[in-house]
C-alpha cells in the first residue's frame, strides 16, 4: 500500500465523499486494495503449500511433535543442552525455524 493510498484511506469521510471525483477516487482505491489483498492471500496460500511440502519432504511421514527439528534431540525442545558450550540454555535457531515452518504449513502461522 502506497503512502498516497494510505493518506486517501485516512481522509475524513466528509472529504472522501465530498465530490463525485473524490468518491470515484475512493472507489478506485478500494478496488485496487481488494485486488492486492486477493493477490497477497494467494501468495500466502502458495507459501503455506511450499512450507508444508518442505516439511514433509525433509521429515517424511514422521513429523516430530517433540518440538525439536529433525536431527536435533535437545532435552528441552528447541533449547541447547548444558553440554553445548556457549550455546547452552539458548534457543536453537534451527528448531525455531523448523517449528515455524511446521506451523505455517499447518495453517497455524501467517
Ligand atoms: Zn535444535
Amino acid at each position: 500500500m502506497s503512502e498516497i493510498t494510505r493518506g486517501a484511506i485516512g481522509m475524513p469521510f466528509e472529504m472522501a465523499m465530498g465530490s463525485e471525483l473524490s468518491r470515484r477516487q475512493f472507489h478506485s482505491i478500494a478496488q485496487a486494495l481488494l485486488a492486492e489483498r486477493d493477490q497477497l492471500k494467494a501468495e500466502n496460500e502458495a507459501l503455506r503449500g511450499v512450507m508444508s511440502a518442505v516439511v514433509n519432504e525433509i521429515h517424511g511421514a514422521h513429523i516430530s511433535r517433540s518440538g525439536n527439528a529433525p536431527g536435533h534431540c535437545h532435552s528441552i525442545p528447541g533449547v541447547w543442552d548444558a553440554d553445548n558450550g556457549a550455546k547452552a540454555g539458548k534457543e536453537c535457531a534451527w528448531c525455531k525455524v523448523w517449528n515455524y515452518a511446521v506451523a505455517m504449513g499447518n495453517g497455524e502461522k501467517s
